[in-house]
């Protein structure tokens, strides 16, 4: 008999999951200065530069840290 059964902890179903539920936060684009403070605090290093701009990786564990450390209150 041929088994069906899908590991449960499979990568594929464990980043399909993650996407489902991302809820990391946003860079506002207008209100981003560019200035990198943000990727300084990410201990996970989610954080990366897109020409003048943040953007949060899909790597973000949604800690937060990163939210009050912009001077602009770009990440909500
Ligand atoms: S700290 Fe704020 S202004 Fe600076 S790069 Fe990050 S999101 Fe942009
Ligand atoms: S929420 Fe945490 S892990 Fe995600 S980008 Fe901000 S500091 Fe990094």
């Amino acid at each position: 008999m041929k088994q069906s059964f899908v590991n449960c902890h499979s990568p594929f179903q464990v980043n399909h999951l993650k996407e489902l539920i991302y809820l990391a936060p946003v860079v506002d684009r207008e209100k981003c200065k560019g200035c990198g403070t943000c990727k300084k605090f990410c201990p996970e290093q989610s954080i990366m530069m897109k020409g003048d701009k943040a953007y949060i990786t899909i790597d973000c564990v949604q800690c937060g840290q990163c939210i009050p450390e912009c001077p602009e209150h770009a990440i909500h």
